[in-house]
């Protein structure tokens, strides 16, 4: 149960049930959703079995035909009316959000639009799928290139944006005329299955998205991906269940794209303009409450501006009010379970055994559901656990460096290249920099990059493709070259 009705509410409006072919359908098993920051259960969904599961598999697959011959305008105008219902409804999903995974109601509510907007993206990429015509460098043919949607996609989203990790990957494929099978993570489906509802009523058709919600996420998910009617497989998540999903792609040949994880380095130079710079920092270590793939999770600053960026930073910390995400004014809601919340205290524990000093935080609290501390570490040794593992929590971790050349060999000192973040008032420093660190995505004087108009994606182990911007239609298809003798 929610706390009150407008909860229950919003709550009550989700459809609980395994959505395939068109259809709600119920499954014997069901599995419980909690609101983190109470650890009470919201709700019981729907938990499929494999054979369940694999029904909607069969719905992907016997509507992909119709689907790629569909319009691309009327594609497209579907996305374009599931735009305008999530603005429309953006607080109602805001606040399931907020219930199912604790963020704060206002992030929420930016996420929501953020998810919207890939819709809007893909709605005006669906009408632009472009080819080629040329003819032979020898003469007497003429190449015709076209694209074609890949086929029926596998589309497995994480818990920490649950909304617009959904709609990036679900605007696309619709987009390129790609049916898809979805699973959210299972501590947050209840996003996706709003977000399905929301499809339907702008007109999409039956069998083209279908949702499986799971507890048995292996067993129900290894056939699906190995049957070859599933041709794409489009993942985001931790880089772990990557690589274990890559074995698996690698035994049809499926074309894939992933999204991983990410240890961002956050550089700050003694020449940035260290508001900027701490405004930047907040942003890149607090979205979503340090549970972000993009997040800041080693700040790297120079010796001579470090104490009074550590400073101002511990002072905006220190300010931040704790509770849950739907209280006015909160800040640091409640980590996603128990599990995230001893995680991020063992990697707090070994920091200060180790060396560095806790400024602010540092401790867990004593209050029910799953809240840690907004925590300032500073002097932080290169040995520290938290240097080369994800923190997903809001610690901000602080070390020192002498030299830009010591700043980008300590920033790419990682198996991880999802985004790097700098800040310094040279622009030359700041191409030169940008350039030498090893990233997909570059935050130069800002702490935020996420945008659908824009290319996101890691290198090295944070992942392959790009999602979203221009060449994000390019990941659900397939280029055909057709050759015509002349
Ligand atoms: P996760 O544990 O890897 O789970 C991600 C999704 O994969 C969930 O839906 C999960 O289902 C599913 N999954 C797990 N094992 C599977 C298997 N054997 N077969 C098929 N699916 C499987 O990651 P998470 O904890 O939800 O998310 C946090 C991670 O995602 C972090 O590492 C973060 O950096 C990364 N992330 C990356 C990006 C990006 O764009 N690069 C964006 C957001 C998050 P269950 O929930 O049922 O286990």
């Amino acid at each position: 149960m929610a706390e009150n009705a407008r909860e229950n509410d919003a709550i009550a409006s989700v459809p609980t049930q395994l959505f395939i072919g068109g259809e709600w359908v119920d499954t014997a098993k069901k599995l419980p959703v909690e609101d983190p920051s109470t650890g009470e259960v919201l709700v019981e969904i729907a938990d499929a079995d494999p054979e369940e599961a694999m029904r909607a598999l069969d719905a992907a697959d016997a509507a992909q035909a119709d689907w790629a011959r569909t319009a691309p305008r009327e594609r497209s105008e579907i996305l374009s009316r599931a735009y305008d219902l999530l603005m429309a409804e953006q607080d109602r999903l805001a606040l399931i959000m907020t219930l199912e995974m604790g963020k704060p109601l206002p992030e929420a509510k930016g996420e929501i639009a953020y998810a919207a907007e890939f819709f809007r993206w893909f709605a005006e990429e669906a009408v632009r799928i472009d080819g080629g015509y040329m003819t032979a460098p020898a003469g007497g043919a003429q190449f015709m290139v076209a694209k074609e949607p890949v086929g029926p996609c596998v589309l497995i989203t994480p818990w920490n944006f649950p909304m617009a990790m959904g709609t990036r990957k679900i605007g696309p494929a619709l987009a390129a005329g790609c049916t898809a099978v979805i699973k959210p993570a299972s501590l947050t489906p209840l996003s996706t299955l709003a977000l399905v509802d929301i499809l339907v009523r702008a007109g999409l058709p039956k069998g083209v998205v279908n949702v499986v919600t799971t507890s048995h996420t292996d067993d129900v998910m290894t056939p699906i991906i190995l049957d070859p009617r599933s041709r794409k497989l489009s993942f985001t998540g931790s880089t772990p269940v990557g690589k274990h999903l890559l074995e698996l792609a690698a035994k049809t040949v499926m074309k894939t794209s992933m999204e991983l994880g990410g240890n961002a380095p956050f550089l700050v130079f003694e020449d940035a303009d260290l508001d900027v710079a701490v405004e930047g920092a907040m942003a890149a270590k607090m979205r979503n409450i340090g549970q972000a793939c993009t997040a800041a999770n080693r700040i790297l600053v120079q010796r001579p501006v470090a104490e009074e960026f550590s400073r101002r930073l511990t002072e905006r910390m220190g300010q931040l009010a704790m509770g849950r995400g739907v209280e006015d004014d909160v800040v640091v809601g409640p980590l996603v379970n128990q599990g995230a919340v001893e995680k991020v205290h063992e990697l707090v524990t070994d920091a200060v055994e180790r060396g560095a000093t806790v400024a602010v935080g540092g401790s867990p609290v004593d209050r029910e559901g799953h809240f840690y501390p907004a925590t300032v570490l500073t002097g932080v040794p290169a040995e520290a656990d938290l240097t080369s593992t994800e923190i997903f929590g809001p610690v901000a971790a602080i070390t020192e460096f002498d030299t830009e050349e010591e700043a980008v060999r300590m920033a790419n000192d990682t198996p991880f290249g999802l985004v790097s973040f700098l800040f310094t008032q040279d622009l030359n420093r700041g191409l030169r920099v940008s350039h030498a660190l090893e990233a997909g995505m570059v935050g130069l004087n800002q702490g935020v990059v996420s945008n659908p108009a824009a290319p996101f994606g890691g290198v090295k182990e944070s992942g392959l493709g790009r999602e979203g911007g221009f060449t994000g239609i390019d990941e659900f298809l397939e280029t055909k070259y057709i050759g015509v003798k002349m």
